[in-house]
């Protein structure tokens, strides 16, 4: 294998297929202008592994990438892997009938993936903190509530998350281990090209660095990389800042499963050992905040998103106590306006690939982006690797036909 590939991002995306590469030969250089690893989206990530997709192709590349977390020490080949995934379980409560849970189950279980139909008195003895309600609740307290149970939840019994930050220092650890190089304080700041074809990179310090192949796993700056590229991409990629809120979680209060909420429009999850409880949103209103310079936005969550995500989560859990230190973070993801999926693969100019536009599902499906796209460049297949196709999600496809365009798409 004499090709020789520079990825422009080391987040968990860039590290994923630069890692995919090494293990198969190829000369590989991750580049990223970080002082370190996770920098970009990947270290705000609330990093959840569910597989509940609208479309089959997604439900299995979200399974791939989540028994690549399952499996972490054999995925990576680390003897000791710093991650690894916290199967907790994935509870959608949604407010749904029994006849759509049930079909959802059935779709989840013909890609693989083990979920069951969980009612009132079984969620209770599962998890007794919770409320069954499946009734709107207005988090700003103007409409009075009268909680209703709901009819049917579905719990993806082998979901769960990963801790981000050490899940993208394996990945580049696995990927120095199997001969590739990732470098730290490497800005990428042009695209070199002849005759209409990508050369490689020039870098902020006046370095260029060759290669056949230029990928593009930049995450929120993806669209500076394309501009340097000459990429035309008809797709919109909004880098988009997200809020999410900590709050401290009393040990006598047990274990809490990963959750999707929609009658109050939050997801939680335990974090930093159970100590705490991570609260971010599923609305779509709270994914519409685009940032024009990915370097400069606001880095921690606004009081009123505090405010109703902590009323939202006390709906959910009426026996959690009001007090205990709260914090968060505000991170980027990358949204693809059109259809919320990635772009993944050729982009029209030669030598140069794309990877982005993840639109909030990218760390899950990670592990099993850089497995297509280096079985897409090799031709060589692995243990782990997805058998999705690439295709699904390529730059010159027609937008993926959804019911909604946000992050639970
Ligand atoms: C708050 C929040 C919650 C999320 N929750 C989830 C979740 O629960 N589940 C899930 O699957 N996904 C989630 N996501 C999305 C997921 O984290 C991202 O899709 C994923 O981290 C994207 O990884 P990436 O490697 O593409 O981008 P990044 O992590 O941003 O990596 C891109 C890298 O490129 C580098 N770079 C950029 N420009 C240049 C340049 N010119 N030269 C060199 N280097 C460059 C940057 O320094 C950066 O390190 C969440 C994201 C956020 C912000």
């Amino acid at each position: 294998m004499t090709t020789k590939v520079v990825v422009v991002g080391a987040g968990i995306v860039g590290a994923s297929i630069a890692f995919q590469l090494a293990k198969r030969g190829v000369e590989v250089v991750a580049l990223d202008k970080g002082l370190g690893p996770a920098e970009g989206s990947t270290g705000a990530s609330s990093s959840i592994c569910r597989c509940r997709y609208t479309h089959p192709e997604v439900v299995r590349l979200a399974f791939c990438g989540q028994e690549a977390y399952g499996n972490w020490g054999l995925f990576t080949g680390l003897a000791q892997p710093r991650s690894g995934l916290h199967r907790t379980g994935v509870l959608w409560m949604m407010g749904e009938t029994r006849e759509k849970v049930t079909a959802d189950v059935a779709k989840l279980a013909s890609q693989g993936v083990a979920a069951e139909i969980l009612d009132p008195e079984r969620l209770a003895r599962l998890f007794p903190i919770l409320s069954p309600c499946a009734e709107p609740f207005d988090t700003t307290g103007d409409t009075e509530h009268v909680c209703r149970p709901g009819e049917a939840f579905l719990f993806e019994t082998r979901g769960g998350y990963v801790d981000p930050v050490s899940a993208n220092q394996d990945l580049i650890e696995a990927t120095r281990l199997a001969g590739g190089t990732v470098t730290f304080k490497a800005r990428v700041v042009g695209v070199t090209r002849e005759s209409g074809g990508v050369t490689g990179v020039r870098l902020a310090d006046g370095a260029t660095i060759a290669g056949d192949l230029v990928i593009n796993a930049a995450g929120p700056w993806c669209n500076q990389l394309n501009e340097m590229a000459g990429a035309d991409m008809r797709w919109t990629l909004t880098p988009t800042r997200i809020q999410t809120v900590y709050r401290s979680w009393p040990p006598v209060m047990g274990t809490l499963p990963v959750g999707a909420d929609s009658s109050t429009g939050i997801y939680f999850r335990p974090e930093s050992a159970g100590q705490q409880v991570l609260v971010g949103s599923v609305l779509p209103e709270d994914e519409e905040e685009v940032v024009d310079d990915p370097d400069d936005f606001k880095r921690v969550p606004d009081q009123d998103f505090i405010t109703m995500k902590l009323a939202a989560l006390h709906h959910r859990i009426p026996s959690l106590e009001a007090r205990g230190g709260i914090s968060g973070i505000a991170g980027l993801y990358t949204i693809n306006r059109e259809d919320v999926h990635p772009i993944l693969g050729p982009s029209g100019v030669d030598g140069f690939w794309v990877a982005n536009g993840f639109s909030g599902h990218g760390f899950k499906l990670a592990p099993a982006v850089g497995s297509m796209i280096a079985q897409a460049i090799t031709g060589v297949t692995t243990e782990f690797d997805t058998d999705v196709p690439m295709s699904f999600f390529s730059v010159d496809r027609e937008p993926i036909a959804l019911g909604v365009k946000h992050v639970l798409a």
